[in-house]
């Protein structure tokens, strides 16, 4: 069982594509799926989910995401993206960059289960207490640290990646660093 095969297989059952049992595992029928997936996709059909492919599957669901009138998605408050330096800055030193809320609720889509934010924007003096490079893409809400938790951070990574974001894995302390 694998979980990134289970959202591959949810999201091509989503677009009428037959990969069979939502199981989480590579067999013949879900094989058959991808590639006709791809060739339909205009991609090259080795049945492989790398990337392009991944980026495919995933991306087109951006296109039905809203924001509310506060910069909310459906899945995440504004708030969960906060500065958390508790009174340097009013919270919001920069805005979240749209695109990068756009493909974490596609992530957040794609694994199915609550995503947990633990750094999103920071202000200047916020990121030199956690100790963040000075052109952190936090200050300029360009990136997200977060964990998803039962699911392995490189699988989340993994997913990160196939929405063309950039992901840094933080092992030791258990998240993921996703930026645009
Ligand atoms: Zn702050």
């Amino acid at each position: 069982m694998n979980e990134f095969i289970k959202k591959v297989q949810t999201a091509l059952a989503a677009r009428g594509y037959q990969p069979g049992p939502l199981d989480g595992r590579e067999g013949p029928k879900t094989q058959k799926a991808i590639k006709a997936f791809q060739q339909d996709s205009g991609l090259d059909p080795d049945g492989v989910v790398g990337a392009l492919t991944a980026n495919r599957l995933f991306t087109e669901q951006l296109s039905v995401i809203s924001f509310d009138s506060d910069g909310s998605t459906p899945h995440f408050a504004r708030a969960e993206f906060a500065c958390d330096c508790g009174g340097y800055c009013d919270g919001f030193p920069a805005e979240m960059n749209l695109e990068l809320l756009l493909k974490l609720e596609a992530l957040r889509n794609a694994v199915n289960v609550p995503v947990i934010i633990t750094s999103g924007v920071r202000c200047r003096q916020r990121n030199a207490e956690v100790g963040g490079v000075d052109n952190s893409q936090h200050l300029f809400g360009q990136a997200a640290d977060l964990y998803v938790p039962g699911i392995p951070i490189a699988t989340v990574a993994a997913i990160g990646e196939s929405l063309g974001l950039t992901a840094i894995l933080y092992e030791a302390e258990g998240f993921v660093h996703l930026a645009i």
